[in-house]
């Protein structure tokens, strides 16, 4: 095992408490939580932590901002894009803080935190944009009845994130949200709340009024929790693990049935046919997998091969996975940085044991790459059968599970062979090959010859149980406004 020192900036924490009203809380319970580098395993800081108490002076504040006399709700649409224009400038304007705080708490490397800054601001652009040209429908009727529909804003949402984009995350919820003219509660991961409370202060300066949005850090069972059952919060949109998109279904029903959206995991195929230039194939399904240390919901994990090339791809991924650079995030030549919590680092390694157990071939990594923080090695399986647990569960880790096919009706079977349908790729010349997939595939959005191809003017989001709805896009914005429809009886005489 090779050995590095993470050199850790000295980095300012300005904002650790919770967001209500524009103000900064403590506590109602007095309880903090410590938040922590992956890249060392040590404390950065304790944030406050927020509890049902908390969540419920946040909805006093956000139903107060919802008034329909309120300064938010009176406000022309395009003076609201233009204070989301405002927050995504001040986004570009601290991208230099900004990366170097989500890199400390979340590890991503410092050259991918910008990127994902960056994206946050276009994508907080993109909706501004979408403020005030989104309109309702006039219907056709009998000549005496004027029907037409009306976009009102859904009310209080709820909006509970994970911990792999912390910025972006953000930024996707709040886009759409806040275009239709709702206001928000949101809350981060536990794990890396200290950028999405910076991105208060900013919405803050924007000139947000009051209430409009609030952030709460806080943790899943009691945080989240409280927004899921909120008898006052009117939606709720959901980013994480499958097991816990269900719980808020349930519990989002079981409360005052508020509307749900969510998006969750994955288990996504790219499928590499004999024709593909092996190189671009190689190339393509390491980033992939690899990107983002693998802590992506649209992970490519299961790589499928034609078995005329499958040799030699697995020769050619071995050698590019030996050459990716683990090392310490703030290095511009680091590739990968490590996996997010002492918890995922284990069950990570739990999997790579279970995956070589089932008979599986560890051809590289898969070993802990540093003494210090929760580093892995990328590892590259071949001989993956179906049936393991590495094929079949979201490891959320550096770990490219290689499977042969050999035909391919054999290869459109086995990709679907998942309760996930998030995305999935396709490397192949064949034009005729490729809308045959695209077909055939279940999955909410398929790349051909490219991957993780993802805009924020395409909708995205999942089949079967990788989710509910549609994030992104002008289909982004459905599920944050209530259409009304409204019938005037013209009488007769005038
Ligand atoms: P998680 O689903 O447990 O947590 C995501 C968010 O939900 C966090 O903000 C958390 O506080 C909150 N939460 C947890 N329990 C809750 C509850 N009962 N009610 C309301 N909110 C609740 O995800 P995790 O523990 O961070 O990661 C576990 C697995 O989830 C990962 O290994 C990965 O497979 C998956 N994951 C998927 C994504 C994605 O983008 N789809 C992101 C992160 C994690």
């Amino acid at each position: 095992m090779s050995s590095f020192t993470v050199k850790v900036p000295n980095i300012e924490i300005k904002y650790t408490k919770i967001f209500i009203n524009n103000e900064w809380h403590t506590a109602t319970n007095g309880k903090t939580f410590p938040v922590f580098n992956p890249s060392t395993g040590e404390e950065i800081c304790h944030v406050e932590e927020g509890t049902r108490e908390d969540i419920d002076k946040a909805v006093e504040a956000a139903r107060e901002a919802f008034r329909s006399d309120s300064l938010w709700r009176e406000l022309e649409p395009s003076a609201r894009g233009g204070l989301m224009r405002k927050f995504a400038e001040l986004l570009r304007r601290d991208v230099e803080y900004l990366s170097q705080l989500e890199t400390l708490n979340n590890g991503k490397t410092l050259v991918n935190s910008e990127i994902d800054i960056m994206n946050s601001a276009a994508c907080i652009d993109y909706y501004a944009g979408w403020a005030d040209k989104f309109t309702g429908e006039t219907i056709p009727s009998t000549p005496d009845l004027f029907i037409y529909t009306r976009h009102e804003p859904v009310g209080v949402c709820g909006q509970i994130i994970p911990w792999n984009y912390p910025v972006l995350m953000l930024a996707l919820k709040l886009g759409p949200a806040l275009a239709c003219g709702n206001v928000v509660i949101l809350k981060p991961a536990e794990e890396t709340p200290l950028t999405a409370l910076y991105c208060a202060a900013l919405i803050k300066e924007a000139g947000f009024p009051p209430g409009v949005v609030n952030i709460v850090p806080g943790d899943g069972p009691n945080c989240g929790h409280a927004i899921v059952v909120h008898e006052r919060i009117d939606k709720v949109a959901f980013t994480g693990s499958v097991e816990v998109g269900k719980k808020i279904q349930e519990n989002a029903a079981k409360s005052n049935l508020k509307r749900v959206t969510l998006e969750l995991g994955g288990k996504s195929p790219l499928i590499i046919c004999e024709d593909a230039d092996l190189d671009f194939a190689v190339f393509v399904a390491h980033e992939a997998i690899f990107h983002n240390a693998a802590q992506n919901c649209i992970a490519a994990s299961r790589t499928f091969v034609h078995s005329k090339i499958y040799d030699q791809f697995i020769n050619k991924s071995v050698a590019l996975a030996k050459m990716r650079v683990v090392g310490d995030p703030f290095d511009d030549n680091t590739q990968q940085g490590p996996q997010i919590s002492k918890q995922q680092f284990d069950r990570i390694l739990k999997y790579i044991e279970l995956g070589r157990k089932a008979g599986a071939k560890l051809e590289c990594g898969g070993t802990k790459a540093n003494d210090q923080g929760y580093f892995i090695q990328p590892a590259v399986f071949s001989g993956v059968k179906d049936d393991m647990e590495i094929a079949r569960d979201e490891i959320f880790g550096p770990v490219m599970s290689v499977l042969k096919f050999d035909s391919y009706d054999e290869v459109i079977e086995r990709a679907n062979a998942t309760p996930f349908g998030l995305v999935a790729g396709v490397i192949t010349k064949d034009l005729t090959r490729a809308l045959k997939f695209v077909q055939e595939l279940q999955a909410g959005s398929v790349w051909v010859n490219t991957y993780g191809a993802m805009k924020f003017q395409a909708p995205f989001g999942g089949f079967k149980q990788s989710g509910q709805g549609r994030e992104l896009g002008k289909y982004g914005l459905e599920p944050y406004y209530e259409v009304k429809t409204v019938a005037m009886k013209l009488l007769s005489k005038m």
